[in-house]
């Protein structure tokens, strides 16, 4: 017998066979909703029917792509609603408004994460700050190298530590000489990592 998490759906094998073929056909309610005088694609969350009393959830997307996100309605069950319920969600879970970056039109969901910036914004304002910390990181391995180099070390290695809980890190530490495999993995078992074999090294 298989141990069943409570957390997942319980689901018959038919039920289970019934989900996928749902899941290829989509639901009847996905399609092309009008409201504020713009067109959004709109798809039915699978959770909506996999997961008993989750509610009515639907990803939207604006025609230019510039609103993206997820509305929902959770009292109500897919199985009763209808496109009124979606074009409500649409209507009342939106606000039309200008990009805050752009200026674009846009429409904007109070309660997403997205604020009052358009999609593309939203996402190359994450890429730039990603970008930003990517360069301070590697300025700060790299004053890190020159400092340690001095101290007459030949090598770094630069690894992800995947800890039996929690999420990944990166770590750096040094060698003097090049290290063997067995060095490096002697490390990323004392550090805790469940992998020792997600590093690189790097001759200073
Ligand atoms: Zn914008």
């Amino acid at each position: 017998m298989v141990k069943r998490n409570d957390n997942e759906p319980s689901m018959t094998r038919d039920e289970a066979a019934k989900h996928v073929a749902d899941l290829n056909k989509g639901h009847k309610l996905d399609g092309i909703y009008e409201a504020h005088g713009a067109k959004f694609a709109v798809s039915v969350s699978p959770c909506s029917w996999m997961y008993p009393g989750y509610g009515l959830q639907v990803q939207y997307r604006s025609e230019d792509g510039r609103a993206w996100g997820y509305l929902n309605n959770k009292p109500l069950d897919q199985k009763d609603a209808s496109c009124h319920d979606v074009l409500d969600l649409l209507t009342k879970g939106l606000t039309p408004g200008p990009c805050k970056k752009c200026k674009e039109r846009t429409f904007y969901n109070p309660n997403g994460n997205r604020k009052t910036y358009c999609e593309q914004c939203f996402v190359s304002m994450l890429e730039a700050r990603f970008a930003e910390e990517q360069e301070k990181e590697a300025a700060l391995i790299a004053a890190e190298d020159e400092n340690r180099k001095k101290e007459g070390y030949t090598h770094r290695v630069s690894a992800w530590i995947h800890p039996p809980r929690g999420d990944d890190y990166q770590v750096e530490f040094y060698f003097k000489g090049e290290p063997t495999k067995k060095d490096v993995e002697a490390v990323l078992r004392q550090e805790k990592s469940k992998r020792l074999d997600d590093y690189k090294v790097y001759t200073l």
